[in-house]
């Protein structure tokens, strides 16, 4: 089938209004940053932001109207404020922007795996908590979030695209007894895209409300690395449980794992705990262990900063090798110490999971570390 076109688009989009000036929203020039790839179609609406609630029907009808179109698989459309969110902010949220968290039946559990910086190994980390919690029994699924470079599907070892149900809800992949989505089925992985934040956070809705999860125990999604708006409005919008940082020893001098500590404060979103990865390096000639960075510094910080410990994982070829191989080392070799300490990982994660869950049934604040 030939693929929709910009001209389809705006054509459908011309036929509605906005309540407010009475004329197109095509004409007003509303519509911005139109993207096309696969039948995946994304674009925004420029608003006021003080008028964003008043135009969430013009963003579902908008998004109603090209689904409609012959071709289309998915479509993203997001309420933008780009020129006022340029304008310095004095720290608190732009009023109408504020955005309740959306609601995923079926779903048990939302986490999410952050890091202050990139390279820190924050999708390794991901793909294999998700591996061990599903090696424990339960029924997961993993989100690849991460906008700057959507790298689960290689560590999966997935290839091919996503097929699209009855419902036209994207069926996610399955690899490794987990199902899985990404930013990658998306978009071109060669051509970079300029994410702005409200384009990155109506990707993330949609890979989350528009996929057939179907009954999932816990969905672990891989946040973009960093701490600025994209990953405060992701946050913000994503239903999480809690959250886990992951952190070299080097980047706890640097205080990121900090940074990521206060933006999940800043959200009300409980942090489980920090990781420490490459935490120390093993030879793999002779085994001998060696401290390669001031080691053990994550968990001094972790406790400093009143957040929990969960755990350390060593630097080791094995590790890289496995992951980015497609058998990440929790299914490949799963009796290798390294993969007991993702599953003890994993188990501290499920609990934290029950005692935020019955903080919340028990209708108790949810308890923010400071
Ligand atoms: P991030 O998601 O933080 O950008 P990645 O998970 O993509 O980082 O990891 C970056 C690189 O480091 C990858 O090649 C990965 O295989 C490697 N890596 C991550 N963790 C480890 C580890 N514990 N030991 C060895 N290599 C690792």
């Amino acid at each position: 089938m030939a693929e929709v076109t910009r001209e389809d688009i705006l054509n459908v989009l011309d036929g509605i209004s906005d309540p407010a000036r009475g004329q197109s929203i095509v004409a007003l020039g509303m519509i911005a940053g139109i993207q096309i790839k696969d039948g995946h179609v994304a674009f925004g609406i420029e608003v006021d932001p003080a008028q964003a609630k008043a135009m969430e029907p013009v963003r579902a009808e908008a998004e109603k109207r090209v689904h409609a179109l012959p071709g289309v698989l998915t479509v993203t459309a997001v309420l933008t404020a780009e020129k006022q969110a340029a304008q310095p902010s004095h720290g608190g949220q732009q009023q109408g922007q504020r955005v309740p968290p959306l609601e995923l039946p079926g779903i048990g559990a939302v986490i999410a795996v952050a890091s202050g910086k990139g390279g820190v190994g924050k999708s390794t980390t991901a793909v294999n908590l998700a591996l061990a919690l599903a090696a424990s029994g339960k029924s997961v699924g993993l989100l690849d979030a991460d906008v700057y470079g959507p790298s689960i599907p290689r560590m999966l070892g997935i290839t091919g695209k996503p097929q699209m149900a009855e419902d036209k809800k994207v069926i996610p992949m399955e690899r490794h007894g987990i199902k899985c989505m990404s930013m990658g089925f998306l978009i071109d992985e060669e051509t970079p895209i300029i994410w702005r934040g409200p384009m990155a956070t109506g990707a993330l809705e949609q890979l989350m409300r528009d996929v057939a999860w179907g009954q999932l125990d816990v969905l672990v999604v891989d946040m973009p690395p960093g701490t600025g708006d994209i990953h405060l409005s992701m946050a913000q919008r994503a239903p999480l449980t809690g959250a886990v940082i992951v952190s070299t020893p080097q980047d706890i001098a640097l205080l990121d794992a900090r940074k990521g500590l206060n933006m999940f404060r800043k959200v009300e979103v409980p942090v489980f705990g920090l990781i420490e990865n490459m935490s120390y390096f093993v030879c793999p000639h002779c085994g001998e262990r060696t401290e390669i960075f001031s080691h053990g510094g994550a968990k001094r910080e972790a406790e400093r900063l009143g957040m929990d410990f969960l755990g350390e994982i060593p630097l080791d070829i094995a590790i890289r090798e496995t992951s980015d191989g497609g058998e990440p080392i929790v299914v490949s070799d799963p009796d290798s110490p390294h993969s007991q300490a993702y599953r003890t990982i994993a188990a501290r994660v499920w609990e934290k999971i029950g005692e935020s869950q019955s903080q919340q049934a028990a209708g108790a604040p949810r308890i923010v570390m400071q």
